[in-house]
């Protein structure tokens, strides 16, 4: 029974953190007809959106889940916290969904495939109380002492992002004293429509990345490049890219998909704060290339037979193997490995 208890309790909670940013977005909406949105209100809310987003996509995503580069303790921190304040669940959580996600896209495991509803990729897995397996999918990161803490301090991190805008609202210009009204404000702007913001821009990778857009690497799932979702979400948009390349810490891989956390990872390296940033050789690029377009030639011309060539560890067309053939040998089984492989 306690255990029904406890799982009926969670469900609410699940229910409140879904659904409150969401309805307190449209009040927020509402509220415009009679007071402008303060200057102090709209920096919190697109700083604070930023920072959080930043958090997800290069903290828990990049650095944490798929080792696109090594930063020392303090930075890791940062990125960790702020993911944190994005109330998307503790690090350890996100990142063993994530890594369940690589291994299983699109099949039955896969925690949030459209395959199964649009709604569920985007929202109801989460409703639906998904609970991660820590020890199979983040094994290694349970040791990592400063992960562990930041995961289990979750929720002082949680309640700073909503502190934070609440203070800064209520003192920034209001003439030294405490305003509990702007305050107010800013919690709702700098609170929880920037927690709506980052909580669907990051869902809509999960929903819309596996179902508009397009393809230019052959991976086993569904996953696609969305231009629009590569804006708001600071580059993870660029999702097809990132199947067919998960350690990259870059996700645009051509100078006009706008990757943001690229540009901030890249600049940490110049200035020495980070190192070992995992990009991919133009050449890897190209022969995963090669074969999207000879699996979209099969796709235009259905009569169209390629004979399969088997070879040690990879099952691959002819055209395929040979502009594969133009690299090494080495270098495809090990793209066949990186595909395996969500680190
Ligand atoms: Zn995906
Ligand atoms: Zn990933």
């Amino acid at each position: 029974m306690s255990t029904n208890t406890a799982s009926f309790k969670t469900k609410i909670v699940l229910q409140l953190l879904v659904w409150v940013p969401l309805f307190a977005t449209v009040y927020a909406i509402f509220t415009l007809w009679g007071r402008m949105i303060t200057l102090t209100d709209l920096t919190l809310l697109l700083v604070g959106y930023v920072l959080c987003a930043m958090g997800i996509t290069i903290g828990y995503h990049r650095m944490l889940t798929h080792k696109g580069f090594e930063a020392p303790d303090w930075i890791r921190a940062i990125f960790l916290i702020l993911g944190s304040m994005a109330l998307q669940g503790p690090a350890l959580n996100w990142a063993a969904t994530h890594i369940q996600h690589h291994a299983n896209s699109d099949e039955d495991d896969d925690p949030h495939s459209p395959l199964k509803s649009f709604f569920h990729a985007h929202v109801g897995w989460i409703l639906d109380d998904f609970r991660p397996d820590l020890q199979r999918y983040a094994g290694p990161l349970l040791k990592d002492k400063l992960v562990v803490f930041i995961s289990n301090t979750f929720f002082l991190w949680f309640a700073l992002s909503l502190l934070i805008p609440f203070l800064i609202a209520g003192w920034v210009g209001q003439g030294g004293h405490f305003n509990l009204s702007a305050a107010g404000y800013g919690l709702l702007w700098g609170g929880a429509v920037r927690l709506f913001l980052n909580h669907h821009v990051t869902w809509a990778v999960n929903s819309v990345c596996h179902t508009y857009g397009g393809r230019e690497f052959v991976t086993t799932d569904a996953s696609r490049n969305n231009l629009l979702i590569g804006l708001l979400a600071m580059g993870e948009g660029w999702h097809n890219n990132h199947h067919a390349f998960p350690r990259s810490a870059n996700h645009g891989m051509h100078w006009w998909q706008i990757d943001p956390s690229a540009y901030v990872i890249g600049t940490l390296e110049k200035l020495g704060l980070i190192k070992s940033v995992v990009r991919i050789a133009p050449e890897r690029l190209a022969v995963r290339r090669i074969r999207a377009d000879v699996e979209e030639e099969r796709d235009v011309l259905p009569g169209l037979h390629l004979p399969t060539v088997h070879l040690p560890g990879v099952v691959m067309e002819h055209g395929t193997a040979m502009a594969a053939a133009a690299s090494t040998m080495a270098e495809v089984v090990s793209k066949a490995s990186v595909h395996q492989s969500p680190l």
